[in-house]
Protein backbone atom coordinates (compact mmCIF):
# COMPACT_ATOMS: atom_id res chain seq x y z
CA UNK A 1 0.00 0.00 0.00
CA UNK A 2 1.08 3.35 -0.88
CA UNK A 3 0.76 5.97 1.38
CA UNK A 4 0.34 10.08 0.16
CA UNK A 5 1.77 12.32 2.26
CA UNK A 6 1.62 15.97 1.64
CA UNK A 7 2.77 17.65 4.56
CA UNK A 8 6.68 17.45 6.50
CA UNK A 9 5.70 16.49 9.88
CA UNK A 10 3.68 13.61 8.95
CA UNK A 11 6.25 12.25 6.35
CA UNK A 12 8.91 12.79 9.58
CA UNK A 13 6.80 10.91 11.63
CA UNK A 14 6.63 8.10 8.90
CA UNK A 15 10.60 8.49 8.54
CA UNK A 16 10.98 8.17 12.20
CA UNK A 17 9.63 5.12 12.38
CA UNK A 18 11.76 2.97 10.14
CA UNK A 19 13.94 1.34 12.10
CA UNK A 20 17.98 2.05 11.92
CA UNK A 21 19.43 0.12 9.25
CA UNK A 22 16.24 -0.43 6.64
CA UNK A 23 17.35 1.23 3.31
CA UNK A 24 15.30 3.72 2.12
CA UNK A 25 15.15 4.56 -1.57
CA UNK A 26 14.61 7.93 -3.43
CA UNK A 27 13.11 8.53 -6.28
CA UNK A 28 12.80 12.49 -6.87
CA UNK A 29 10.19 13.58 -9.44
CA UNK A 30 8.45 16.74 -11.03
CA UNK A 31 5.61 13.65 -11.67
CA UNK A 32 3.27 13.03 -15.11
CA UNK A 33 4.86 9.36 -14.35
CA UNK A 34 5.99 7.28 -17.38
CA UNK A 35 8.24 4.16 -17.69
CA UNK A 36 11.40 6.34 -17.05
CA UNK A 37 10.57 7.04 -13.88
CA UNK A 38 8.85 3.60 -13.16
CA UNK A 39 12.27 2.06 -14.37
CA UNK A 40 14.19 4.07 -11.21
CA UNK A 41 11.37 3.14 -9.34
CA UNK A 42 12.11 -0.56 -9.88
CA UNK A 43 15.82 -0.27 -9.78
CA UNK A 44 14.98 1.35 -6.16
CA UNK A 45 12.51 -1.42 -5.18
CA UNK A 46 15.17 -4.28 -5.95
CA UNK A 47 18.10 -2.39 -3.68
CA UNK A 48 16.04 -1.28 -1.46
CA UNK A 49 13.81 -1.78 1.38
CA UNK A 50 10.97 1.33 0.87
CA UNK A 51 10.95 3.53 -2.01
CA UNK A 52 9.75 6.80 -1.47
CA UNK A 53 8.89 8.88 -4.72
CA UNK A 54 8.90 12.61 -4.52
CA UNK A 55 6.13 14.62 -6.36
CA UNK A 56 7.30 18.36 -6.63
CA UNK A 57 7.28 20.27 -9.82
CA UNK A 58 9.83 22.96 -9.05
CA UNK A 59 9.32 26.57 -9.89
CA UNK A 60 13.08 27.78 -8.80
CA UNK A 61 14.72 25.63 -11.83
CA UNK A 62 12.09 26.88 -15.00
CA UNK A 63 13.33 29.74 -16.84
CA UNK A 64 9.71 31.06 -17.24
CA UNK A 65 6.49 31.53 -15.89
CA UNK A 66 4.88 30.08 -18.58
CA UNK A 67 6.58 27.01 -18.71
CA UNK A 68 6.91 25.90 -15.34
CA UNK A 69 2.70 26.94 -14.75
CA UNK A 70 1.95 24.22 -18.34
CA UNK A 71 4.02 21.42 -17.12
CA UNK A 72 2.04 18.74 -16.66
CA UNK A 73 0.35 18.29 -13.25
CA UNK A 74 -1.40 14.36 -13.21
CA UNK A 75 -0.92 13.47 -9.41
CA UNK A 76 -3.98 11.02 -9.25
CA UNK A 77 -2.32 8.73 -11.88
CA UNK A 78 0.85 9.03 -10.47
CA UNK A 79 -0.28 8.25 -6.74
CA UNK A 80 -1.81 5.27 -8.37
CA UNK A 81 1.55 3.99 -10.76
CA UNK A 82 3.20 4.37 -7.63
CA UNK A 83 0.91 1.89 -6.21
CA UNK A 84 1.34 -0.34 -8.81
CA UNK A 85 4.69 -0.50 -8.25
CA UNK A 86 4.99 -1.23 -4.65
CA UNK A 87 6.02 2.09 -3.94
CA UNK A 88 5.74 2.61 0.01
CA UNK A 89 5.58 6.64 -0.66
CA UNK A 90 4.76 9.55 -2.56
CA UNK A 91 5.84 12.55 -0.73
CA UNK A 92 4.11 15.62 -2.58
CA UNK A 93 4.91 18.57 -0.24
CA UNK A 94 3.91 22.50 -0.78
CA UNK A 95 6.43 24.54 -1.55
CA UNK A 96 5.39 26.67 1.80
CA UNK A 97 6.34 23.69 3.84
CA UNK A 98 9.70 22.84 1.91
CA UNK A 99 10.95 27.06 2.23
CA UNK A 100 9.09 28.36 4.67
CA UNK A 101 10.86 31.52 4.21
CA UNK A 102 9.61 34.07 1.21
CA UNK A 103 13.61 34.74 1.25
CA UNK A 104 15.61 32.19 -0.29
CA UNK A 105 19.51 31.10 -0.36
CA UNK A 106 19.93 29.41 -3.85
CA UNK A 107 22.91 26.78 -3.54
CA UNK A 108 25.78 27.45 -6.30
CA UNK A 109 26.17 24.61 -8.35
CA UNK A 110 29.64 23.35 -9.66
CA UNK A 111 31.23 24.70 -12.44
CA UNK A 112 29.64 21.44 -14.44
CA UNK A 113 26.49 23.81 -14.78
CA UNK A 114 28.40 26.05 -16.58
CA UNK A 115 27.23 25.39 -20.11
CA UNK A 116 24.36 23.38 -22.09
CA UNK A 117 21.65 23.47 -19.73
CA UNK A 118 23.39 25.76 -17.60
CA UNK A 119 24.14 28.79 -20.14
CA UNK A 120 20.73 28.15 -21.96
CA UNK A 121 18.73 27.89 -19.32
CA UNK A 122 20.27 30.60 -16.91
CA UNK A 123 19.34 29.54 -13.18
CA UNK A 124 18.13 26.15 -13.93
CA UNK A 125 20.71 23.79 -11.72
CA UNK A 126 20.59 26.57 -8.75
CA UNK A 127 17.21 25.22 -8.66
CA UNK A 128 18.08 22.16 -9.31
CA UNK A 129 20.55 21.92 -6.31
CA UNK A 130 18.44 23.81 -4.28
CA UNK A 131 15.62 21.11 -3.75
CA UNK A 132 17.53 18.01 -4.70
CA UNK A 133 19.66 19.47 -1.43
CA UNK A 134 16.10 20.25 0.34
CA UNK A 135 15.11 17.23 -0.48
CA UNK A 136 17.42 14.85 0.69
CA UNK A 137 17.52 17.06 3.97
CA UNK A 138 13.78 15.85 4.45
CA UNK A 139 13.19 12.60 2.82
CA UNK A 140 16.40 11.25 4.50
CA UNK A 141 16.87 8.38 1.97
CA UNK A 142 19.90 5.55 2.20
CA UNK A 143 20.04 5.91 -2.04
CA UNK A 144 19.00 7.93 -4.76
CA UNK A 145 17.90 7.33 -8.13
CA UNK A 146 18.57 9.29 -11.18
CA UNK A 147 17.98 9.14 -14.77
CA UNK A 148 21.22 9.37 -17.10
CA UNK A 149 18.95 11.11 -19.67
CA UNK A 150 19.67 14.17 -17.62
CA UNK A 151 23.20 13.56 -18.11
CA UNK A 152 24.36 16.80 -16.61
CA UNK A 153 21.40 17.25 -14.20
CA UNK A 154 23.71 13.92 -13.10
CA UNK A 155 26.77 15.23 -13.07
CA UNK A 156 25.43 18.38 -11.25
CA UNK A 157 24.20 16.20 -8.54
CA UNK A 158 26.74 13.87 -7.74
CA UNK A 159 29.11 17.04 -7.53
CA UNK A 160 26.40 18.72 -4.83
CA UNK A 161 25.72 15.57 -2.94
CA UNK A 162 29.43 14.22 -2.16
CA UNK A 163 29.70 17.41 -0.30
CA UNK A 164 26.60 17.81 0.92
CA UNK A 165 25.32 14.49 1.44
CA UNK A 166 28.07 12.18 1.36
CA UNK A 167 26.02 9.15 2.90
CA UNK A 168 23.43 9.28 0.46
CA UNK A 169 24.51 6.55 -2.48
CA UNK A 170 23.52 8.06 -5.60
CA UNK A 171 22.35 5.57 -8.04
CA UNK A 172 22.29 6.22 -11.95
CA UNK A 173 19.51 4.44 -14.25
CA UNK A 174 20.08 3.87 -18.43
CA UNK A 175 17.80 5.48 -20.28
CA UNK A 176 13.71 4.22 -21.37
CA UNK A 177 13.33 4.58 -24.82
CA UNK A 178 10.13 4.21 -27.26
CA UNK A 179 10.73 2.06 -29.96
CA UNK A 180 11.58 4.36 -32.26
CA UNK A 181 14.54 5.69 -30.27
CA UNK A 182 13.14 8.71 -28.80
CA UNK A 183 13.82 8.69 -24.65
CA UNK A 184 10.76 8.90 -22.25
CA UNK A 185 9.93 12.33 -21.31
CA UNK A 186 7.24 14.01 -19.49
CA UNK A 187 7.21 16.94 -22.46
CA UNK A 188 6.78 14.38 -25.40
CA UNK A 189 3.00 14.71 -24.55
CA UNK A 190 3.26 18.33 -26.17
CA UNK A 191 4.54 17.10 -29.28
CA UNK A 192 2.04 17.47 -32.27
CA UNK A 193 1.76 14.00 -34.53
CA UNK A 194 4.80 16.15 -36.68
CA UNK A 195 7.20 16.89 -34.47
CA UNK A 196 6.45 13.27 -32.52
CA UNK A 197 7.75 12.06 -35.80
CA UNK A 198 10.89 14.61 -36.64
CA UNK A 199 11.79 14.14 -32.50
CA UNK A 200 12.81 10.12 -33.64
CA UNK A 201 15.92 12.22 -35.59
CA UNK A 202 17.11 13.15 -32.17
CA UNK A 203 17.99 9.88 -30.94
CA UNK A 204 19.27 8.62 -34.33
CA UNK A 205 21.76 11.78 -34.97
CA UNK A 206 23.30 10.34 -31.86
CA UNK A 207 23.49 6.80 -32.64
CA UNK A 208 24.99 8.33 -36.29
CA UNK A 209 28.30 9.81 -34.10
CA UNK A 210 28.54 6.72 -31.85
CA UNK A 211 28.16 4.31 -35.49
CA UNK A 212 31.11 6.47 -37.06
CA UNK A 213 33.24 6.85 -33.59
CA UNK A 214 33.25 2.94 -34.02
CA UNK A 215 34.64 3.16 -37.73
CA UNK A 216 37.28 4.97 -36.84
CA UNK A 217 36.06 8.80 -36.55
CA UNK A 218 37.65 10.59 -33.38
CA UNK A 219 37.69 13.78 -34.31
CA UNK A 220 34.53 15.69 -32.00
CA UNK A 221 33.95 18.16 -34.74
CA UNK A 222 33.24 15.31 -37.46
CA UNK A 223 31.36 13.36 -35.59
CA UNK A 224 29.55 16.88 -34.32
CA UNK A 225 28.92 17.28 -37.64
CA UNK A 226 27.32 14.06 -38.39
CA UNK A 227 25.10 14.88 -35.59
CA UNK A 228 24.19 17.98 -37.44
CA UNK A 229 23.39 16.79 -40.83
CA UNK A 230 20.81 14.31 -39.49
CA UNK A 231 18.99 16.67 -37.51
CA UNK A 232 19.07 18.77 -40.60
CA UNK A 233 16.93 16.68 -42.46
CA UNK A 234 14.28 18.35 -40.62
CA UNK A 235 14.50 21.68 -40.95
CA UNK A 236 12.26 22.71 -38.43
CA UNK A 237 14.02 21.60 -36.19
CA UNK A 238 15.97 24.41 -33.85
CA UNK A 239 19.51 22.86 -32.55
CA UNK A 240 20.38 24.31 -28.90
CA UNK A 241 23.49 22.35 -28.60
CA UNK A 242 25.70 19.71 -30.09
CA UNK A 243 28.71 18.64 -28.05
CA UNK A 244 30.77 15.75 -27.29
CA UNK A 245 32.02 15.72 -23.01
CA UNK A 246 33.74 13.94 -21.27
CA UNK A 247 31.78 11.92 -18.52
CA UNK A 248 30.96 13.26 -15.70
CA UNK A 249 33.21 17.05 -16.30
CA UNK A 250 31.05 17.44 -18.68
CA UNK A 251 34.49 19.35 -20.08
CA UNK A 252 33.92 19.19 -23.92
CA UNK A 253 36.68 16.91 -25.84
CA UNK A 254 38.82 17.37 -29.42
CA UNK A 255 39.30 13.62 -29.74
CA UNK A 256 36.97 11.39 -28.85
CA UNK A 257 37.38 8.19 -26.19
CA UNK A 258 35.35 5.80 -24.61
CA UNK A 259 34.21 7.40 -21.36
CA UNK A 260 32.62 10.78 -23.06
CA UNK A 261 29.55 11.19 -24.35
CA UNK A 262 27.32 13.12 -27.39
CA UNK A 263 24.64 15.60 -25.63
CA UNK A 264 22.20 17.49 -27.78
CA UNK A 265 19.32 19.40 -26.92
CA UNK A 266 16.92 21.06 -29.40
CA UNK A 267 13.56 22.37 -30.12
CA UNK A 268 10.99 21.18 -32.50
CA UNK A 269 7.12 22.59 -32.54
CA UNK A 270 8.47 24.39 -29.51
CA UNK A 271 9.07 21.22 -27.33
CA UNK A 272 12.89 21.60 -25.98
CA UNK A 273 13.89 17.94 -25.91
CA UNK A 274 17.86 16.85 -24.38
CA UNK A 275 19.05 13.26 -24.93
CA UNK A 276 22.34 11.79 -24.97
CA UNK A 277 24.79 8.63 -26.01
CA UNK A 278 27.81 7.24 -24.73
CA UNK A 279 30.75 6.31 -26.31
CA UNK A 280 31.42 3.47 -23.73
CA UNK A 281 27.94 1.67 -24.66
CA UNK A 282 29.02 1.30 -28.61
P1 LIG B 1 11.62 14.55 -13.99
O1 LIG B 1 10.29 14.15 -13.46
O2 LIG B 1 11.61 14.89 -15.45
O3 LIG B 1 12.29 15.59 -13.13
O4 LIG B 1 12.53 13.25 -13.89
C1 LIG B 1 12.69 12.56 -12.68
C2 LIG B 1 13.79 11.55 -12.85
O5 LIG B 1 13.44 10.63 -13.89
C3 LIG B 1 15.14 12.17 -13.27
O6 LIG B 1 16.18 11.55 -12.55
C4 LIG B 1 15.21 11.88 -14.74
O7 LIG B 1 16.53 11.80 -15.24
C5 LIG B 1 14.53 10.50 -14.79
N1 LIG B 1 14.05 10.24 -16.15
C6 LIG B 1 13.33 11.07 -16.95
N2 LIG B 1 13.15 10.50 -18.16
C7 LIG B 1 13.75 9.29 -18.12
C8 LIG B 1 13.91 8.22 -19.06
N3 LIG B 1 13.41 8.30 -20.28
N4 LIG B 1 14.59 7.11 -18.67
C9 LIG B 1 15.11 7.02 -17.41
N5 LIG B 1 15.00 8.00 -16.48
C10 LIG B 1 14.34 9.12 -16.83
Amino acid sequence: MTTLFTDLDSYSEWRNSIPFGKTIGFVPTMGALHEGHLSLIRAASAQCDFVVVSIYVNDLQFGSANDFQHYPRTQTDDVNLCSTANVSVVFAPLKSQLFPNEIMTLLQPSNAADHFEGSDRPGHFAGVVTIVDRLFSVVKPTHAYFGIKDYQQVAVINHMSSQLHPDISIEICATEREPDGLALSSRNRFLSQRARTSAALLPKALTTAITNWKSGVMQSSALIDAVHSVLAQDPTIKVQYISIVQAGSMDQVQTVGSADVVIAAVVIDGVRLIDNMSFANA
